[in-house]
């Protein structure tokens, strides 16, 4: 380890800063944020330095440091931008045995910053020991992403009752699966989810069991997750999350893979299904299965196609579920048209062009389209259609003979936010032709409307595949 890493206690303490600069200016701030009392030494003060210094309030000197001005100091900042005084400044430092951070200069660092993840109580630092402070950087932003803004929420919780539960549970061993299955599970959820006064309920019940010394039974839960329409970058926190937790996942035919290997990896796989044809599991056994699983206390991730409440007869599934009380959690998720739309470029709503938008299922039941023309076909609207691919024809056909322009512009976007996401843009009178001629299997969705037509200017998605191919025309393929 090339350094060791500490979290000082500065309340209170003195921390001098040289220079007048936004370095030291940034470095004043973080040192007041800690509770630092901060004595900067500059000749003068940089403009936001001085706007900084009106809020946060800490003293000036108007010359540099000597020895006896830094005796009493924890810590000293060098960050002037003269770097042949930030090195005078670093011998006065030693002189006086203050530790000294000289700002761009390892080899004058007693100690170096790190990049801070800050959800106090809770504080993650990362070092690179001075060698690369940009790669301390990324990981930051790397972790920021993995925890949720409220963790500091969960510490805080915990530290109310650290001494309660230590009270409570005398055995070390026991004590501490009492505290892992409090910030694994439900308890931890609901401070997350704002709920504190439900969450410390949770923990009263949670904590007499455990300190009857009653065996504990994990009660089982189901995440109703929905997983977006493909591109793993799409997933929420939340959804991740409760991924990395699950003991079982059921999942179908719309989850990728790129998705499914973000699941726990020892967590139990089941597929149910299901193609438009081949209905691999029926809905109503996937509902008794995720009940059946969640009575033996399993944590059971039920993952979904894009949003679960959108097409997604996410509602169904959990109907049984909330009957018997078995506690359950839904994610959205975003759902197809909102993922295709973007990564085509339509916008679904535009001044210009439409104020209203319709997502409607183009599923015939027994070769028969029911939909309601009249609100299909009003003007200044983007119709989404889901499911439509089997029936396009017939579709399309239909909004013709019902009023509309054969003209009207539509997208079919298939596979849409994957790597082999194509988009096909014609009119309402060919796409049906275009469609086939261009094998298209499916997931696909079709927007229709004149919002359509903008996709030739704000078409960004370049599919990895076809990047590398290097074609110049720039997706997606319009007329
Ligand atoms: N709950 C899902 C919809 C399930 S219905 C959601 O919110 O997105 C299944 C239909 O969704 C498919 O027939 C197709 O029309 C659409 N779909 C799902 N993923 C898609 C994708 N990646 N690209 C295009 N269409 C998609």
């Amino acid at each position: 380890m090339e350094q060791l890493p500490i979290f000082l206690n500065l309340n209170g303490r003195c921390v001098a800063v040289f220079g007048g600069g936004i370095a030291a200016a940034r470095k004043a701030e973080i040192a007041v944020r800690a509770g630092a009392v901060v004595k900067v030494f500059a000749e003068q003060l940089s403009e936001e330095f001085a706007e900084i210094k009106q809020t946060k309030g800490f003293s000036v000197v108007t010359r540099a440091p000597c020895v006896d001005d830094l005796t009493d100091c924890m810590l000293v900042y060098c960050a002037s931008e003269e770097m042949e005084q930030n090195r005078k400044v670093y011998a006065v430092a030693r002189e006086a045995r203050v530790l000294c951070n000289v700002v761009d200069l390892p080899e004058l660092c007693d100690f170096t910053m790190p990049s801070i993840i800050d959800r106090s109580p809770v504080v993650i630092a990362v070092s690179t020991a001075g060698t690369s402070p940009i790669l301390g950087r990324m990981i930051k932003a790397r972790l920021e992403t993995l925890l949720p803004a409220a963790y500091g929420r969960i510490a805080a919780f915990v530290g109310r009752y650290r001494k309660r539960a230590a009270a409570s549970i005398a055995d070390f061993t026991q004590r501490r699966h009492f505290w892992e299955r409090v910030l694994d599970g439900s308890v931890a959820d609901l401070v997350l989810a704002g709920k504190q006064a439900e969450a410390a309920a949770e923990f009263d019940v949670q904590l007499e069991a455990a300190a009857r010394g009653a065996k504990h039974r994990q009660q089982g839960e189901v995440y109703l997750v929905g997983a977006g329409p493909g591109d793993p970058d799409l997933l929420t926190f939340k959804a991740l999350r409760l991924m990395q937790r699950a003991d079982v996942v059921l999942y179908d035919r719309l989850v990728g893979k790129g998705i499914l290997n973000l699941v726990r990896r020892d967590a139990e796989r089941i597929y149910v299904g299901k193609l438009p044809k081949e209905h691999t599991m029926p809905q109503e056994e996937i509902s008794q299965l995720l009940l059946r699983l969640a009575k033996e206390g399993k944590r059971v991730l039920r993952l979904k196609g894009g949003d679960p409440f959108v097409f997604g007869r996410g509602g169904e599934e959990i109907e049984p579920l909330a009957a018997a009380g078995i506690p359950f959690q839904v994610v959205p998720g975003i759902t197809a048209a909102s993922g295709c739309a973007a990564y085509a470029g339509i916008p679904l709503t535009h001044r210009d062009h439409a104020q209203t938008c319709v997502f409607v299922t183009g599923h015939a039941k027994e070769g028969r389209i029911n939909l309601d023309w009249e609100l299909l076909l009003q003007p200044r609207q983007t119709v989404v259609v889901y499911m439509g691919l089997e029936s396009i024809a017939e579709l399309t056909r239909q909004f013709i003979a019902k009023g509309a322009p054969p003209s009207l512009p539509v997208a079919l976007i298939d596979n849409g936010t994957r790597p082999n996401q194509q988009v096909l843009t014609t009119t309402l009178d060919t796409i049906a032709e275009k469609s086939a001629k261009a094998g298209i299997k499916g997931p696909a969705i079709l927007i229709i409307g004149s919002v359509v037509r903008l996709s030739e200017r704000l078409g960004w998605y370049v599919p990895e595949e076809q990047a590398s191919k290097a074609k110049p025309a720039a997706m997606p393929v319009t007329e």
